[in-house]
């Protein structure tokens, strides 16, 4: 892996977020990058287009939920599913 510059998406709130930006020589045309990809700056940090879709559709809709994916886990690995039902069949057997 080169040491080179991308803007990182601040958000992450999307299961298809797409993390960061393209890679470039230096800080100023990975920024220009993600405007042009209209990335949309909030105070903290640039947020990329599918989180922000993701944030207007938790907004819009607030019944449905984004399903699981906000522990943050930045390894990337997805093995929460049988580990939750593990979770309520063990509450179960305790109630
Ligand atoms: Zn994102």
């Amino acid at each position: 892996m080169k040491n080179q510059f991308a803007v990182e998406c601040h958000s992450k709130i999307a299961s298809d977020c797409l993390q960061n930006g393209k890679y470039f020589d230096s800080e100023e045309e990975a920024q220009d990058w993600v405007e042009n990809e209209c990335w949309i700056f909030s105070g903290d940090g640039w947020i990329c287009l599918k989180c922000h879709d993701a944030f207007m559709g938790s907004l819009t809709s607030h019944r449905h939920k984004q399903g699981n994916g906000l522990d943050g886990v930045d390894s990337g690995v997805e093995a929460d599913d049988g580990l939750d039902n593990e979770l309520e069949t063990g509450i179960d057997i305790v109630r």
